[in-house]
């Protein structure tokens, strides 16, 4: 895994290939992807999450609201007029954080997503994402000590191969389970990006989390490959914001290679890491 560590490898050499906007809070740093497409990084944390902001026509789509340390709702309405849907490519907590200040928000239709959104994540989890190691300037207002993730309402619940129409730009919901039950990439099927959540990402890709599930995963893979002639590239949501779509094939291969004892890895308590070039895989121990 050639990933160097946070947060010494700031700013990442692959996100700064894009233009680099103004964000109102310094918690944010805003790359242009196209001229209707926007990454919103949250470097400050060890978690460099992006969120995405993705303009049609009529309407917007912010895929995933991030850590809810900033407030990125004042982010997207400087960036946009247009009416926001937010569409979760998973519940967990680091891409839900500012759900609760939008009115329109979409996961997958699985009870464990819809629970996440109806519960919010609870100080007592969260808490471990807070050591000190784990961020720097954070804003002012925010109190780490007590870190949460407010419940939300979900107003769209979306099915395999839903799209969401945005005017002259619509996204497909591909429903990708492993890495969660409820996980979907999402394809756009006007600039050919696939936002793929934490299906991949250049990075510890993890697949032991309560609710992974690794035979899911290898399955949601296989299936991405039959859609790889569609994308141009692929925007994850840690990390790095570009990847070549080729990556998906890599991922492929990866299997096999686990399969056949043919990679590097580190046997934790509960699970195993895989080394690859461009990731790792933890997957569950036998
Ligand atoms: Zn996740």
């Amino acid at each position: 895994m050639k990933l160097s560590k946070w947060p010494e490898a700031l700013p990442r050499e692959g996100n700064q290939q894009f233009k680099k906007m103004k964000s109102i809070s310094q918690w944010f740093e805003i790359y242009q992807i196209n001229q209707e497409t926007y990454a919103i990084l949250e470097p400050n944390h060890s978690e460099e999450v992006f969120s995405f902001l993705v303009l049609g026509k009529n309407k917007g789509a912010l895929i995933d609201t991030g850590m809810g340390i900033g407030n990125i709702f004042d982010e997207v309405k400087q960036l946009t007029q247009l009416p926001i849907l937010v569409i979760n490519t998973h519940t967990h907590f680091d891409h839900t954080g500012d759900n609760f200040r939008f009115k329109e928000i979409g996961c997958f239709d699985h009870e464990y997503e819809l629970n996440n959104l109806a519960q919010g994540h609870a100080n007592q989890f969260c808490k471990d994402f807070m050591s000190p190691q784990d961020y720097f300037d954070l804003p002012k207002n925010f109190d780490p000590k007590k870190y949460h993730i407010k419940p939300s309402c979900v107003t769209h619940q979306f099915k395999h191969l839903d799209q969401v129409d945005l005017g002259d730009r619509s996204l497909i919901i591909h429903h990708t389970p492993g890495h969660s039950p409820g996980s979907i990439c999402i394809e756009d099927t006007k600039y050919h990006i696939l936002f793929t959540g934490d299906t991949y990402y250049a990075g510890n890709i993890f697949i032991d989390l309560p609710g992974s599930n690794q035979q899911d995963f290898f399955k949601s893979i296989q299936y991405l490959n039959t859609i790889i002639e569609n994308i141009d590239f692929l925007c994850p949501s840690h990390n790095i914001v570009y990847a070549s779509k080729e990556v998906l094939i890599s991922l492929k291969t990866a299997q096999e290679k686990i399969e056949n004892q043919e990679v590097q890895s580190k046997v934790h308590s509960q699970s195993i890491t895989y080394y690859f070039d461009e990731f790792t895989l933890r997957l569950p121990s036998r």
